[in-house]
């Protein structure tokens, strides 16, 4: 048999992994998955000491139509190479080691009355911090010209990248905020709440029901190598995340309830301690793997779901609500 001798590699970006009821391959460069049946997934790790030879022989002869089947899908796929058995260890794994810089990356701030005027205090700490995501939500009347000056204010900033929340209030015209976003790169994404049937041209400007806000997966599942490595030792929503409600308060998110200070009246050295502290980082380790629900789903290690995790008696971690994400998928 041809190249029978040779060893079946998993491309170092590609990695399956194995949930209760089936499994995934993440492709993190192409940044797409393959659902595999857990006989596929427990297939490959057969790769890791055997020679294809070996692989038939220990299938047996009556799966030998599926072992080719399984070798020709994950050809076919691109998700496979072969070598030598003196080239395996040039072909080490990819490293699941992940580190960030930033003590906060990414935030959350609801523009208000009271958070507005303090808007360059808030930029200016967040970024000593290191964060360069914000997520603003805007609930006034005159929402447009207000992201308008804020985009302004972030000019020189090191802010990298800025999504909108805000309703699509009357009088206002959607080509303005498509403008907007021709304007300025760093604007990721606005998600536009209406009722009505609104038409935009840009696919930066999501169009939502107040009601029914956000229940598309792309919005809750990305599959890159960050998120994948983050998510093997930290929750991916919690952790380095700030929120600054309408108040000035500062949270570690909009879902949790521990409240550490106004900050309007916090110098930076004090918002430095509070998101050092170890009550502001409580929810930043609880990753998918050790909450009940979550650690046999295969598609832990791209999800981005903001369920805040509870802790037994026991000590394990669960949620009190079900997951409404897998349907999604
Ligand atoms: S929240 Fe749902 S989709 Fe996400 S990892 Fe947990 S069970 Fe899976």
């Amino acid at each position: 048999m041809k190249n029978s001798n040779k060893y079946v590699r998993m491309f170092s970006n590609c990695i399956p992994v194995l949930g209760r009821d089936k499994s995934v391959i993440y492709d993190l460069q192409r940044k797409q998955m393959f659902n595999i049946p857990n006989d596929l997934y427990n297939f490959i790790q057969l790769f890791e000491e055997h020679t294809i030879s070996e692989i038939f022989e220990l299938c047996g002869k009556d799966n030998e139509q599926v072992v080719e089947e399984y070798f020709q899908f994950l050809t076919n796929k691109e998700l496979t190479f072969l070598i030598d058995k003196d080239e395996l260890e040039l072909f080490p794994k990819l490293s699941m080691k992940w580190r960030s810089p930033a003590k906060i990356s990414n935030a959350i701030i609801e523009i208000s009355e009271t958070t507005y005027p303090l808007f360059e205090k808030i930029v200016a700490y967040l970024t000593a911090l290191g964060c360069e995501y914000l997520y603003l939500k805007i609930d006034a009347p005159k929402s447009f010209l207000l992201m308008k000056n804020i985009m302004e204010k972030l000019t020189t900033s090191a802010i990298f990248s800025v999504v909108f929340e805000t309703p699509f209030n009357k009088g206002e015209k959607i080509t303005d905020y498509e403008q907007l976003i021709v304007e300025n790169k760093r604007i990721e994404t606005i998600f536009l709440l209406s009722d009505e049937q609104l038409k935009t041209s840009s696919s930066k400007i999501l169009i939502t029901s107040p009601k029914r806000f956000v229940n598309k997966k792309e919005y809750f599942f990305k599959i890159n190598i960050s998120l994948f490595t983050e998510s093997q030792k930290y929750n991916t929503y919690f952790n380095k995340k700030v929120f600054i409600n309408k108040e000035g308060g500062v949270l570690n998110a909009p879902e949790t309830e521990e409240l550490f200070g106004n900050i309007a009246r916090l110098t930076f050295k004090e918002l430095e301690a509070v998101v050092d502290s170890e009550q502001f980082q409580k929810y930043w380790s609880i990753n998918k793997d050790v909450i009940d629900e979550c650690k046999d789903c295969e598609l832990r290690y791209m999800c981005v779901d903001n369920r805040v995790p509870k802790q037994s008696k026991g000590g394990n971690y669960f949620f009190t609500s079900k997951c409404e994400l897998r349907a999604l998928n």
